[in-house]
C-alpha cells in the first residue's frame, strides 16, 4: 500500500485526510482497546457510532472480559479475539501503546489508530516498521462523520468531492417484516406508495432527483443496465427515481402491475399506443372523447400510419361491428368523459374488446382511481392526464400509462412489438423476458427512449405531493359539484345540466355502477341562450376562473364551442355533444356557497 508509507501525519492536511478516508473505507473489523462498559465514556460513544455505521466492532478490556458491551463480546486481549481484525483503535494512555501495537502486529492487524491525546513515537515506529499504517491523536468517530459529509450528514464539509456513489449502510437491527407494511386502503396508498425514507440521507419526503444521468458502479454494472438485465437508472430520458416513485404510487392506486409517467396526458396516449399500433393498424375510439384526443387520434396519429375510427360507445352493436375489422388493435374510451360526463360501460366494452383479442384502454383522468379503478372492470390499460386531478393544483403537466396486467400480449390479434424479438435490444422478446412487466418495460425502454416525452422530475415531485391529498380533494370536489349541479338544475336560465348525479341523467345508473362515490366535478351546463350569451356568462364570473384546465383546486369555467372544441367541425362538435350555448365547469374545493353566489350573479346579468 503506497499510501500507508505516508500514514503518520498528525496535522490536518489533504493527504492525511485521504489516508484516513482510505483506511476507513477498507476497514471492516475494529478492535477497541480500552472499550468501556460506562455509557458516558468516549470509547462507548465511539463504539456505538462505529457499530451504527456498519463496522464490526470488538471490545477489548481485561476488566470487562466475558461481558457484552453494546451486544458485542468483550475480550481480555487482542490475541483472544477469534477473528481477523483490520484496525486496532486505542483508548489508552500513550505509554501503554507499544505492547498493544506489538500484539496488533502479531494478530495481523493492518491499521493502528490512536485516539485524541494518544501519541507514542515508540508505538508508531514499531507499527510502521512492520508495515502497518498509523493514525495518531484523532478520533475515529469524528473523522468518519466529518468525511461522511459526502453523505450529506451533519453539515460538515469533508474537504472532498467524489464521482462515486455514496455507500448505503444496512441497518444493524432488521425491522419487523423487513420494514414492510401491507395495505390496500387508498388514503394510505396515496400518501405512502412509492416513497420510503431515503437510504443514504433518511430524507422522509422523496427527493427531486434533478439529475440527467446516473453513475455506473463499474463496466459490468453498465453492461447489465444497457442489456435490461439489471433494473436501475441510466439516463433521464428513460427513467428517474422521483418519476419512479410517482409511477409506483399511481400503479398502487390502480391496483396495477406498473406505470410509465410522461410529460403530458397526450404523451401518455402516444406512449400507451406505441407497443400496440403500427402503420396500417386501426384504433376504435369513443366519439365523445376529450376534444384534444379526437384531434390527436383523428389527425396527427394518421402521420404515424395509425388509423382511427370514432364510434358512439353507448351503442354496443356499433362497437362490436367496428372492432370486427381485423386491422383494429385497440379500443379506447373515457370512464367519465370530459366535458359532458358520458360514463362508459367498461365491463361491456372490455367484453367486446376481448372477444376479438384486443385491449381496452380507458382514459380515467376525470374519474381518477379514487372514483373508479377501470382494471377491476376488465380494462387492460389505463391512461391519465395527471395534469388534472392527480396533481390537482393546476401547477404541473404530466401523464401516466398504467398496465393492469390483465392482457396477454403473447396472444390476441398479435402484438409483435412485445411478442417477437426486438432487434434494438439484441433480440429479447419483452412479453417473455419481462412477463407481466413487459408492456411497461417497453414503454420506458423503447417508447420513451425513442420518442422522448419525458416527465420532469420536478413535475413528478409536485404530482406525488398532489396525490397525497387526492382522496380528500375528491370528496370535497364531489360534494361541491353536487351542490352546484342542483343549484344550476333548478335555475330558470338553465336548459340542461350534464352532471351524472342527477337522476334524469342518462348516465346516472352507469355512474352508480362504476364509481365508488360521487359523480364527477366536471360537467356542462347548457344555457337557455345563444353562443354569445354563453361567452358573456363566462366573462361575468368573478371567483370562478376562465381558463382551459380541469381538476384544479380552483373552480374553472369555459365555453368549449369557442375554445377546446373550436378546431372540430360543427358535425364533430355535435357528435361530441358540444352545444353552442354550453359551458364547461370544473368545480374546485372552495366554499360551495361562494361558488353558487358567483354563478347566481353571473346568471342574473344575462338578459
Ligand atoms: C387534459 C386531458 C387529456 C390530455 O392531457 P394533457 O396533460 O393536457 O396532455 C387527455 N384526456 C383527458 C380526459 C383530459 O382531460
Amino acid at each position: 500500500m503506497t499510501t500507508d508509507k505516508r500514514a503518520n501525519m498528525s496535522d490536518m492536511t489533504t493527504e492525511s485526510d485521504l489516508i484516513i478516508a482510505d483506511i476507513l473505507a477498507k476497514t471492516k473489523t475494529i478492535a477497541i482497546v480500552g472499550a468501556s462498559t460506562n455509557w458516558k465514556r468516549p470509547s462507548y460513544f465511539v463504539m456505538r457510532y462505529l457499530l451504527k455505521h456498519g463496522f464490526e466492532v470488538i471490545p477489548v478490556n481485561p476488566g470487562a472480559a466475558g461481558q457484552e458491551i453494546l451486544g458485542q463480546m468483550c475480550y481480555a486481549s487482542l490475541s483472544d479475539i477469534p477473528k481477523k481484525i483490520d484496525m486496532v483503535d486505542i483508548f489508552r494512555q500513550s505509554d501503554h501503546c507499544p505492547p498493544i501495537v506489538e500484539e496488533a502486529i502479531e494478530i495481523g492487524a493492518k491499521y493502528i489508530w490512536m485516539q485524541i491525546n494518544v501519541k507514542s513515537d515508540e508505538a508508531r515506529t514499531l507499527a510502521m516498521n512492520a508495515g502497518l499504517a498509523v493514525i495518531e491523536n484523532r478520533c475515529t468517530k469524528i473523522e468518519h462523520s466529518r468525511l461522511s459529509g459526502l453523505l450529506g450528514l451533519g453539515g460538515f464539509y469533508s474537504g472532498f468531492v467524489s464521482s462515486h456513489r455514496a455507500p448505503v449502510v444496512p441497518p444493524k437491527q432488521p425491522a419487523r417484516d423487513g420494514g414492510l407494511f401491507k395495505t390496500t386502503n387508498m388514503d394510505t396508498l396515496a400518501v405512502h406508495a412509492g416513497t420510503r425514507p431515503d437510504g443514504a440521507t433518511g430524507s422522509r419526503v422523496g427527493a427531486i432527483h434533478q439529475s440527467t444521468a446516473f453513475v455506473f458502479d463499474d463496466a459490468d454494472h453498465a453492461a447489465g443496465l444497457y442489456n435490461l438485465q439489471e433494473p436501475g437508472n441510466i439516463y433521464g430520458r428513460l427513467s428517474n427515481p422521483t418519476t419512479a416513485s410517482l409511477e409506483q404510487r399511481i400503479a398502487a392506486l390502480d391496483n396495477a402491475v406498473g406505470a410509465c409517467c410522461v410529460a403530458t396526458g397526450h404523451a401518455a396516449q402516444m406512449i400507451a399506443l406505441m407497443p400496440i399500433m403500427a402503420p396500417g393498424r386501426k384504433l376504435i375510439a369513443s366519439s365523445r372523447l376529450y376534444g384534444g384526443s379526437i384531434t390527436q387520434f383523428g389527425t396527427t396519429f394518421k402521420n404515424f400510419g395509425w388509423d382511427a375510427d370514432f364510434v358512439d360507445v353507448r351503442d354496443a352493436d356499433a362497437v362490436r361491428a367496428a372492432v370486427a375489422d381485423p386491422n383494429v388493435y385497440a379500443l379506447f374510451a373515457e370512464s367519465l368523459a370530459n366535458p359532458d360526463g358520458n360514463v362508459s360501460d367498461i365491463t361491456q366494452l372490455a367484453e367486446i374488446a376481448h372477444e376479438v383479442g384486443i385491449p381496452l384502454i380507458i382514459d380515467n383522468t376525470m374519474a381518477t382511481p379514487i372514483l373508479c379503478q377501470p382494471g377491476k372492470f376488465g380494462a387492460d390499460i389505463v391512461i391519465y392526464s395527471t395534469t388534472k386531478f392527480l396533481s390537482g393544483h393546476g401547477n404541473a403537466m404530466g401523464g401516466a400509462v398504467v398496465d393492469t396486467g390483465n392482457f396477454d400480449w403473447l396472444g390476441g390479434r398479435g402484438y409483435p412489438a412485445l411478442a417477437s424479438p426486438d432487434p434494438a435490444y439484441h433480440g429479447i422478446t419483452f412479453a417473455e423476458t419481462f412477463g407481466k412487466l413487459g408492456y411497461i418495460t417497453y414503454c420506458h425502454a423503447s417508447a420513451l427512449r425513442d420518442l422522448g416525452p419525458t416527465l420532469s422530475p420536478h413535475n413528478a415531485s409536485l404530482t406525488l405531493m398532489g396525490l397525497e391529498t387526492l382522496p380528500l380533494r375528491m370528496e370535497k370536489h364531489m360534494s361541491n359539484a353536487a351542490k352546484i349541479a342542483h343549484f344550476l338544475d333548478a335555475h330558470d336560465k338553465v336548459e340542461y345540466v350534464s352532471w351524472a348525479g342527477l337522476s334524469k341523467s342518462p348516465y346516472h345508473e352507469l355512474a352508480k355502477t362504476y364509481f365508488t362515490f360521487g359523480f364527477g366535478s366536471v360537467f356542462t351546463v347548457t344555457l337557455k341562450g345563444s353562443y354569445e350569451e354563453a361567452q358573456e356568462m363566462v366573462q361575468r364570473c368573478n371567483l370562478i376562473s376562465h381558463l382551459a384546465n380541469v381538476g384544479d383546486t380552483r373552480s374553472l369555467i369555459m365555453h368549449p364551442a369557442s375554445t377546446t372544441h373550436r378546431q372540430l367541425t360543427e358535425a364533430q362538435r355535435s357528435t361530441a355533444g358540444i352545444g353552442e350555448s354550453m359551458l364547461r365547469l370544473s368545480i374546485g374545493i372552495e366554499n360551495p356557497d361562494d361558488l353558487i353566489k358567483d354563478l347566481a350573479a353571473a346568471l342574473d346579468d344575462i338578459k
